[in-house]
């Protein structure tokens, strides 16, 4: 679908019937003296042939992509990589901060999910051995990728128009958007994510809740008109889009008081906090959620605003001693 002049994007569909947008990013491609793409999406489920067809449809062949730019080193939005450059030959950028994630799949896997082995046992409803299994089947085998340029903040791709990187750190520590100025389209990766989560989207161990606030912030004043989110449909209208960046990053300021609001001086574990802050939550987006909710109290937690301790063998959480 061409959203904007010679800006293309493309939902990803696989796993829609599960959430939708939740398998495969979503792919955007922006028509200048050659294509670039901004995220691939993955080639299982026949969402690589999908993408194809669709881009076809547009007028737009995949051969003529001359550089994949992506905005993170997650799998959903770099598994079909190898399939566009070796049709291709495209070249590849990324902040520098994602490159070896990108070009090592095993450093990309164990982030995910190695990093929280302690929490785990709360977020998976699985023994973790199983969840790991579960996890690198999802992942696949990830063919070796090399990113042939890094993409510092500000930093322009020209290319008879232009593509300005905005470093978007949150959902990852390198995570990057990609502003399109004569367009006003900002393909914000990852940043935000209106069907999936809350609006913030920190679902792994290399997010952080201080950053994305700053994130959204930035993602505000950069006034976009159209907003292409890396799951779900875009949002289109100035007005529209600061009102979802300002509602989602409103509803994540409130996190640590609902928090707070629910812990006392009686531990409460992960999976409690969870169905206290977000009554409802279907089981479908329980684990992602239950990553955001901790992500939120790492943060706290570091401020001193929460304590851990151990309830029958597990993380659990009560009120610190420091609150403002
Ligand atoms: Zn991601």
């Amino acid at each position: 679908m061409e959203i904007a002049d010679g800006v293309f994007t493309y939902l990803g569909r696989l796993g829609d019937k599960i959430r939708p947008g939740a398998g495969s990013s979503s792919v955007t491609v922006v028509k200048g003296d050659y294509l670039v793409m901004i995220d691939t999406g993955v080639v299982s489920g026949g969402a690589f042939d999908d993408l194809v067809s669709r881009m076809k449809a547009d007028g737009l062949d995949p051969r003529d992509v001359r550089l994949v730019v992506f905005t993170h080193a997650h799998w959903d939005h770099i598994n079909a990589a190898s399939k566009v450059i070796s049709r291709s030959g495209a070249g590849t950028a990324a902040a520098l901060k994602e490159i070896p994630y990108i070009e090592d799949h095993k450093k990309n896997f164990n982030a995910f999910i190695r990093d929280f082995a302690e929490f785990a046992g709360e977020i998976f409803p699985l023994p973790l051995p199983v969840a790991r299994l579960l996890i690198r089947y999802a992942w696949g085998r990830q063919p070796g990728l090399t990113v042939s340029q890094s993409l510092d903040d500000g930093d322009t791709l020209n290319f008879g128009r232009e593509i300005r990187a905005a470093a978007l750190p949150g959902h990852t520590d390198g995570h990057m958007g990609c502003f399109i100025p004569d367009a006003g389209v900002l393909a914000s990766g990852d940043l935000v994510d209106f069907e999936n989560s809350e609006g913030m989207d920190l679902n792994n161990p290399r997010s952080s809740y201080e950053s994305a606030v700053g994130s959204i912030k930035r993602a505000i004043s950069l006034n976009p008109d159209i907003l292409i989110p890396g799951h779900g449909e875009p949002v289109v209208g100035r007005q529209r889009v600061r009102e979802m960046l300002e509602g989602g990053l409103a509803g994540g300021l409130e996190y640590p008081a609902l928090i707070k609001g629910v812990l006392g001086k009686t531990p409460l574990r992960l999976k409690e906090i969870l169905r206290a802050v977000f009554p409802g939550t279907p089981f479908s987006t329980e684990a992602m959620r239950m990553m955001l909710v901790l992500i939120v109290i790492l943060y706290m937690e570091k401020r001193g605003e929460v304590r851990r301790v151990v309830k029958k063998g597990r993380p659990a959480w009560v009120l610190g001693e420091k609150q403002e």
